[in-house]
């Protein structure tokens, strides 16, 4: 995608999963801060009264912008799923920008280790929610705006790149999009393609694991570590840099892009500026201790 051509800032289609609540409503709010007149944010989730929250502070932010809402259950949806959700949103005229935001994720921890994983269906399930419809949505979602310039996000995390012990879910799950979204970049050259992990940000997912009796001690300490000490991000601000980077475009696409890197350093993030001071990210540790 030509520098000169600007994502943001013009008429677009923006599909965001997971925007019921946390990091998936922050970016629902910074993006639509930032997109063009004519621009339609089209929010998925389950719990369709969140996600009318969701829409109700995107539209607080900026009045009059097009924000749909749709509950889906991305374990269950299909191609057709897909099809009927976003032309029912799509409207009649060309979207200049048709951008999807892949931030619905599921933990798919309950401290198991990675030899006591044996349940096929249990996998199944987990990857379908996880990494299957991504792949079958993007598709979708080529196909519906063949005009459009495309900008596929992938909300990543650093343990798509690190291991996690009783994780192995989250990071083969978030491992794998990062490598489909990489082919995709490799396919789609005018397209902005982005793996963005977001740092460890203080959303609802971070209170179930923490309230999950289940949850191994070493990740237990580790997240109550950064929620004690304050360095867990808010969703705000995270998803400030993510509007930063999309903006300066200053990664090749394809790359994964973590909150704490230089690239989200220049210039802050959303359409304030904002954002905090990225400080170095917490090790990830793996220790075994005895069971
Ligand atoms: P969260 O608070 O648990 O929110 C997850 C979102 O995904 C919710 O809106 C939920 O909506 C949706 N979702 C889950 N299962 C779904 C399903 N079957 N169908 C449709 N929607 C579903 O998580 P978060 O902390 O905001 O995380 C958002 C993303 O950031 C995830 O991909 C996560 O892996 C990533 N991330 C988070 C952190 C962190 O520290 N929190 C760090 C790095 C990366 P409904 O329940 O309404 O369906």
């Amino acid at each position: 995608m030509s520098k000169m051509q600007e994502l943001l800032g013009v008429r677009s289609f923006v599909l965001i999963t997971g925007a019921s609540r946390g990091f998936g409503r922050a970016i629902a709010v910074e993006l639509g801060k930032v997109v063009g007149a004519g621009s339609t944010l089209l929010l998925l989730a389950r719990n369709k009264e969140l996600l009318e929250v969701t829409r109700d502070m995107c539209r607080d932010v900026r009045p009059g912008l097009a924000v749909e809402v749709q509950s889906l259950d991305l374990s269950t949806a299909d191609k057709e799923a897909f099809e009927k959700v976003v032309r029912a949103h799509q409207g009649s005229a060309d979207h200049e920008v048709a951008m999807v935001v892949h931030n619905a994720g599921t933990l798919g921890q309950d401290g198991r280790r990675v030899t006591d994983l044996t349940d096929m269906e249990e996998m199944s399930a987990y990857y379908r929610v996880n990494l299957f419809h991504v792949i079958c949505l993007n598709s979708v979602f080529t196909s519906v705006f063949p005009k459009s310039r495309m900008a596929y996000i992938n909300i990543s995390s650093i343990l798509a790149l690190q291991p996690l012990t009783t994780w192995a879910h989250y990071c083969g799950g978030k491992a794998a999009r990062d490598a489909v979204f990489r082919v995709l970049a490799v396919e789609q050259p005018q397209a902005l393609v982005l793996n963005y992990a977001p740092g460890p940000l203080d959303t609802p997912m971070i209170e179930e694991l923490l309230a999950d009796r289940r949850t191994h001690q070493v990740v237990r300490t580790m997240f109550e570590d950064l929620k004690r000490t304050g360095a867990l991000l808010k969703p705000a601000d995270s998803a400030g840099k993510l509007v930063g980077l999309l903006r300066r475009r200053n990664f090749k696409s394809g790359d994964h892009v973590d909150y704490y890197d230089d690239k989200c350093k220049e210039g802050g993030g959303g359409a304030e500026g904002g954002g905090a001071t990225p400080t170095p990210p917490p090790v990830v540790t793996t220790p075994q201790p005895p069971q």
